[in-house]
């Protein structure tokens, strides 16, 4: 009995990579019925039948679970914005830490391109980030500044990249490990429109230990799948304050008593990010009444 990891199917085909090797396997027959459920990423215990063949006999437990693209026992989302070029934008910011928030992922916000902006503006936006309590790596991958940083906490992990297009996720990958290269998302987005994915997405096996998965996460940034009392969840230092509120249900919008929007008044939280909590808030009720 053997232990590997799918990094990719095709047709009933599931490639196993298992150590250094690939072991392309079928399912045991009894599992033919799970099929669609087992997805790249899942751990599986298989047996060999030839030369780099074999047949998976065991699915392990998964540790979470990734929509889009579907892939198993992701452990952590990598934000890609750029400082400059395209300059970055806050509320779309917001957007990606909202659904990067509900997948639940470890998340990590990489500043990219700050070889063409000036360190204080760099600073500057670090530190807005950080505030909140996310860990922020200044890095471009151009010159390769952060690299090394950013490629140890790959280390031993499987990990989404996401973020605005232009920002440097294909770059930054091959500053990682050359030929480690994202297929663009848009392709099969156009023709899954958004709703059912047509490829699977594989993993790309970093040297040393660990995972990146090949296309870019969650580029969708429309909220239909979360409900309005679940969004300040997503907003770490919202979520802080709130119990503090006079009551319990305080969606923080109209209601007396509000700690959230005291502490907004007196700057312990950014406006800017409560705006975007209010605008989110705004489009998941909007979405509701179209039920
Ligand atoms: P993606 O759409 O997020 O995959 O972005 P790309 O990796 O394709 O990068 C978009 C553009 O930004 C390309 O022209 C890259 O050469 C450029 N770029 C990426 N990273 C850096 C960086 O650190 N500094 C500079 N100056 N340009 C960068
Ligand atoms: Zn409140």
């Amino acid at each position: 009995m053997l232990n590997g990891i799918v990094v990719k199917t095709y047709n009933s085909y599931y490639y196993i990579q298992s150590g250094s090797k690939i072991v392309t396997c079928n399912l045991r027959g009894r599992f033919k019925k799970e099929r669609f459920s087992l997805l790249v990423g899942d751990e599986v215990i298989y047996t060999m039948t030839g030369p780099n063949k074999g047949v998976i006999e065991k699915i392990l437990p998964r540790r979470s679970m990734l929509k889009r693209p579907m892939v198993a026992n992701v452990d952590q989302v990598v934000l890609t914005f750029a400082a400059v070029n395209p300059d970055i934008k806050p509320a779309l910011v917001d957007r990606f830490l909202v659904i990067a928030e509900l997948s639940e992922l470890e998340i990590i916000m990489c500043i990219n391109k700050t070889d063409l902006a000036d360190a204080e503006t760099v600073t500057n936006l670090a530190q807005h980030y950080e505030l909140i309590g996310y860990r922020v790596l200044s890095i471009a991958a151009k010159t390769g500044m952060g690299i090394d940083n950013l490629r140890s906490l790959l280390h031993d992990k499987i990990s989404v990249f996401a973020g605005p297009s232009g920002t440097g996720k294909s770059t930054i990958l091959n500053a990682i490990q050359p030929g480690l290269e994202l297929t663009t998302g848009e392709v099969s987005h156009k023709i899954g429109r958004g709703k059912h994915t047509t490829r699977f997405a594989e993993l790309l096996p970093l040297a040393g230990g660990g995972f990146v998965v090949d296309t870019p996460g969650f580029s969708f940034t429309e909220f239909t799948d979360i409900n309005e009392a679940h969004l300040m969840h997503c907003f770490p230092e919202i979520a802080k304050v709130a119990p503090e509120c006079k009551f319990s249900t305080c969606l923080h919008y109209k209601e007396p008593q509000c700690a959230v929007k005291q502490a907004v008044a007196a700057g312990r939280i950014h406006a800017a990010r409560y705006q975007s909590y209010l605008e989110i808030l705004a489009e998941i009720r909007e979405n509701k009444k179209g039920y």
